[in-house]
Order: structure tokens, then C-alpha cells, then sequence
């Protein structure tokens, strides 16, 4: 393949450290920080170009015009028989016709149609010169070589005309639409094999924290098993991205500092979890001080305290809460859309459905909260309810959670029949949809 990237810089490079303590204060709303992130994401340059059947997930490059009418020529909808419908003048049904020939899909015929003949035809096959219409199967009686029509037919009825799904020069992919299996089929479709895409976004990813021990290995005490890389691993498992695990640091700045700068070198997107707080393991910030820059954010959301976001020479840095809910729910909302900005896509809010809450819930005014949901269809209605404690270390939120219910930071407790806005949780990813 033909792949080309702009090369890496040095992990320091542009890494003048600025962090304004001004910025630090002030508490952005979600939309803000959303907005804020996106517009600072710069997308990767280059290309590549990927057969078109292995290409599910990948940002469309450029532009994509259909290079053929489809269909490219005017096909039959329906088994029956092509006829000339402008010519039947004040004729009235029942009525003869007289069957002239046959055209099958992939075997058309150059009989041509006019008056009162018809020519028998089957689904996808070639309109015969001076044809107008299908008389549906159904509506006919055959009596050898002749037709009874019982059914007067219209012109333009049952034929596919050429061009109709797309036309040749109108465009079927636009530049950064992901491709997805309709979007392929529709490619294939007009006999396009190969497909110029964004290159895979490379996203490191590292857990630190000094409990934590990979699955496999025996706790020992106070230690606990790692699991965010891993939930962060399995949530980009369709993205166009290529997954560095970078595995477990140490609450230790210099090997933070080390390990960032590395990272930093051969991805363009850099994702931690943990010691993002102030206490005294906390090491991130004051090494991606070192080696980048941060803009600490703080979010009037929760989970997620302050999330960090800042720049790693090239790479975009993300330093995600520690606690599972948190690491997952601010990677869902903030990193993810990021990525696919970053590789060449555009990213879409996900979408809010309205529902009505099954029972009180409890909220404390200040802070927009997602909370793991189950949505049911009651008779055409949604409704909600959360899966039980909603403490952010807790995965078993997750347990049959098919949406995050947003409550409103403006808003204190909900009553039970209030209704709120959710977002989807794709079947499959996980992801927001
Ligand atoms: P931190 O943000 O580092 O203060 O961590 C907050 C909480 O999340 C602590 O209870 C950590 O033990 C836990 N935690 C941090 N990182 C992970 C991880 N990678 N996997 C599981 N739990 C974690
Ligand atoms: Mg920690």
C-alpha cells in the first residue's frame, strides 16, 4: 500500500510547558470542554489506500464520486412484461398483446417494443428499446405467443431507470465519512475495490498506580487487578486505531515523565488513567508538565473529576480519572470523538432520546451526571432506570446497561416519571451511539 504519514517529531518538540492557573479555575459546562477539544485536535494528514472489503471502520479520505450510473442502464423491478404504455392510447383492460421476446438479467435482448407488443422480462433485466413500463407478472393470463392484460399499466411503472440509486459524477462518500457496511456495499456496488483512507490513528494507552497487577498474576495485599487499558483496548476494538499497550507505570514521576515522552514519540494519541488527581501518588501532571503541555480541565461532570488534556510533542494527551466508571465515561464522551477527529473523521454528538425515570434519583445540584441506565419500551414509551449504586468504581453499573442517563447539572434530586435525556449504548461496542 501506498502509505504515507508525515513523520514523527521528537517526543519534546513544541513542548513549551504553559498551564495557566487562571484556566485551571474555571469550571467548563461538558458542551464547553466538548467544543474546546475538537476545535484544539489536529486531524493526521496522509492516506492509504485499502481494498475496499478491508476498509470497514476507516475515514474515507477524500471525496468519492460514483464512476458509472447506477444501474447503468434502465432494468426491470419485476418479473412480467416490458410493453410500451404511451402507445395504448384509449385502450381499456383486458386487452391482447403479442409476446415478441425475452430479456433476463445478465441477457438483454434488442427486440425493440412499440403498440401492442411486449416483450417478457425478469427482474434486472434490460428495458428493450421503446419500452416504457412492466405489466406485472400478475396481471397477466398467457396464452402462447399472446398476453391478456388485465391490469392497464402506467408509463414508468416497475422500471428501474438508469442512475436512479446513484448517478455517475454525484458523490457516494464524502472526505472523513466513516466506512461502514452500507456505505462499502454502496462502493462495491458501483465497482469501486479500493478506497483511499486516513491513516489509523496510533493510540498508547497506560494504567498507573502503584496496587495495580496484571490479570494472571496473584494479589498480594492491597492490590487490585488492572483493568482500565484493558476496557479502553476493547472500547476502540472497531476504531480506525492501532492500540499501543504500554502497560502499568509506577506512582513515580520520573518513569511517568520517561514513559510519557516515549509513548509520546510513536503515537498520536497518548491515554492514561489514574493519578490525574493531587495526592501525593498522583505524577501525571507534573510530568506531562515536563515533557508537553496541559490544559487541566475541570468538568462539571461526574464521573470524571478534573480530566487532563493537553500535548505530548505530537500526540494528543489524555489523562483520564482512575476509578473504571470514570476512566470509561470520560473516555467515552471526550476520547473517543477525539480520536475520530484526530483520524480524519468527523465526530457527531451522540444522540439523546427522552425517558421517563422508574424511581427517584438522588443528585447533588452543580454537576451533570451520567448515570448507567436500563431503557425499556413501555408501550411506545421509554423508561429508565439506573442499575443500582452508581459509586464510580463499580463495573457492575455496566452489568446490562444499554444507556448512560444524563442528570442535569442545573437540577438537584429527580422525582420518579420525571423525563430525562439518555444516550444509547451501542450493542456490540459499548460505545455511545
Ligand atoms: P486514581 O485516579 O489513580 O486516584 O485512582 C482512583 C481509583 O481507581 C483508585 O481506587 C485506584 O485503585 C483505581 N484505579 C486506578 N487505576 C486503575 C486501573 N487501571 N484499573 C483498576 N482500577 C484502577
Ligand atoms: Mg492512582
Amino acid at each position: 500500500s501506498s502509505r504515507t504519514r508525515t513523520p514523527s517529531a521528537s517526543a519534546t518538540e513544541h513542548a513549551a510547558p504553559v498551564v495557566s492557573m487562571a484556566k485551571m479555575g474555571i469550571v467548563l459546562n461538558p458542551e464547553e470542554a466538548y467544543r474546546k477539544l475538537i476545535a484544539s485536535i489536529e486531524p493526521l494528514a496522509g492516506s492509504e489506500m485499502a481494498e475496499t472489503r478491508e476498509a470497514l471502520g476507516r475515514f474515507a479520505a477524500e471525496d468519492i464520486v460514483a464512476p458509472v450510473d447506477l444501474p447503468p442502464f434502465d432494468a426491470s423491478a419485476m418479473d412480467g412484461y416490458a410493453v410500451a404504455a404511451r402507445d395504448l392510447g384509449a385502450v381499456v383492460a383486458p386487452f391482447e398483446m403479442r409476446v415478441v421476446g425475452a430479456s433476463v438479467a445478465g441477457g438483454p435482448s434488442d427486440i425493440p417494443v412499440g403498440g401492442r407488443e411486449a416483450l417478457r422480462i425478469l427482474t434486472g433485466a434490460v428495458m428493450p428499446e421503446g419500452a416504457d413500463a412492466i405489466v406485472l407478472q400478475e396481471d397477466t393470463e398467457r396464452h402462447g405467443d399472446t398476453i391478456v392484460v388485465t391490469e392497464r399499466p402506467r408509463p414508468g411503472q416497475h422500471v428501474r431507470t438508469r442512475g436512479h440509486d446513484i448517478a455517475r459524477g454525484a458523490r457516494v462518500v464524502a472526505a472523513g465519512t466513516r466506512l461502514d457496511a452500507y456505505r462499502l456495499s454502496w462502493l462495491t456496488a458501483c465497482g469501486i475495490g479500493r478506497v483511499a483512507v486516513r491513516p489509523r490513528v496510533r493510540v498508547a494507552v497506560l494504567a498507573t498506580g502503584d496496587e495495580l497487577v496484571e490479570v494472571g498474576e496473584t494479589l498480594g495485599p492491597g492490590q487490585i487487578y488492572e483493568s482500565n487499558r484493558f476496557a479502553l483496548a476493547q472500547l476502540m476494538s472497531d476504531l480506525p486505531v492501532e492500540v499501543l499497550d504500554l502497560g502499568r507505570l509506577p506512582d513515580d514521576r520520573e518513569a511517568t515523565r520517561a514513559a510519557l515522552a516515549r509513548a509520546a514519540a510513536d503515537a498520536d494519541v497518548v491515554v492514561t488513567s489514574g493519578g490525574v488527581s493531587v495526592g501525593d501518588a498522583d505524577h501525571v501532571r507534573d510530568a506531562v508538565l515536563e515533557v508537553g503541555r496541559l490544559d487541566f480541565w475541570k468538568i462539571a461532570l461526574k464521573p470524571g473529576k478534573p480530566l487532563a488534556v493537553g500535548r505530548i510533542g505530537r500526540a494528543d494527551f489524555f489523562g483520564l480519572p482512575g476509578n473504571p466508571v470514570s476512566t470509561i465515561v470520560t473516555f467515552l464522551l471526550f476520547v473517543v470523538p477525539a480520536i475520530v477527529r484526530r483520524g480524519g473523521g468527523v465526530p457527531e454528538p451522540p444522540m439523546r432520546l427522552r425517558a421517563r425515570l422508574a424511581h427517584d434519583v438522588r443528585h447533588t445540584l452543580g454537576r451533570r451526571e451520567y448515570q448507567r441506565g436500563i431503557v425499556t419500551d413501555r408501550d411506545g414509551e421509554l423508561v429508565v432506570a439506573a442499575t443500582g449504586d452508581q459509586s464510580s468504581n463499580r463495573l457492575a453499573t455496566f452489568d446490562g446497561a444499554n444507556c448512560l442517563i444524563e442528570v442535569p447539572g442545573d437540577r438537584g434530586s429527580l422525582a420518579r416519571d420525571e423525563v430525562v435525556s439518555i444516550v444509547l449504548l451501542e450493542r456490540g461496542t459499548g460505545r455511545l451511539f
